[in-house]
């Protein structure tokens, strides 16, 4: 496959499952990945599923490509890790090999979708999750207004919630910077730390969990992190 190869994952066994939800995990029995794939997606979806794998070599921690499947996960804890990881993953794969412009081109296909959330705290972690995909992945030449107008739809919802507090999202707007390095050093602890400061920003500023409920989450995903 041309993304394995690109990626440098030729030796990694992987079994691809035509489904409608995309996603990739750990078969124990199987001993190999299971990579669920819609068809109708675009190229690039195959190269961000084993962009996965990769982040959990170069870290050295599986969960990356196999998140646990527990009730005890927060539904949308886990969609707001997912888009934060998901922000590192692209930034892998997008600095590998000339896979840029395949990343360019599904970065056009996803902020022309219309998502659906589950409640505000999913909202906007999808906002920062594009912020951060325009701010660190996109190269300088590519950002332009279009994105930005794309973008603005769901600026635009978010702002019309109720009781929605501009300063604190402002806020969380301004602290983004600060990440720049980390989410290109694929350095195991440094996004930790990351997804850890964001999701916190995120959770308690828009009232969804308190910083205990954030910790008992994280414990599922890194236990031996979070004790
Ligand atoms: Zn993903």
């Amino acid at each position: 496959m041309f993304f394995k190869e690109k990626l440098d994952l030729v030796d990694v066994k992987i079994r691809i499952r035509n489904l409608n939800r995309t996603g990739i995990y750990f078969d124990e029995n199987l001993e190999c990945y299971i990579l669920n794939y819609n068809e109708e997606s675009i190229d690039y979806t195959l190269a961000h599923e084993l962009g996965h794998i990769l982040l959990s070599k170069k870290t050295n921690n599986l969960i990356f490509a196999n998140p646990p499947f527990s009730d005890d996960v927060d539904e949308t804890f886990f969609t707001v890790l997912d888009y934060l990881i998901n922000v590192i993953v692209n930034s892998l794969v997008s600095r590998t090999n000339n896979l840029y412009e395949y990343y360019k081109s599904f970065f056009h296909f996803y902020i022309n979708l219309n998502v659906r959330f589950r409640n505000k705290t999913e909202l906007v972690a999808f906002i920062i999750s594009t912020q951060l995909e325009y701010q660190f992945n996109l190269k300088p030449e590519d950002k332009g207004t279009y994105f930005f107008m794309k973008m603005e739809r769901y600026y635009t919802t978010l702002k019309k919630q109720p009781n929605f507090n501009q300063k604190k999202f402002d806020n969380i707007l301004l602290q983004l910077n600060n990440y720049k390095k980390i989410i290109t050093s694929f350095e195991l602890q440094e996004i930790i730390n990351f997804l850890f400061e964001i999701i916190g920003m995120i959770c308690e500023n828009f009232n969804y969990m308190d910083e205990s409920e954030i910790r008992n989450q994280f414990h599922i995903f890194f236990p031996d992190r979070f004790l």
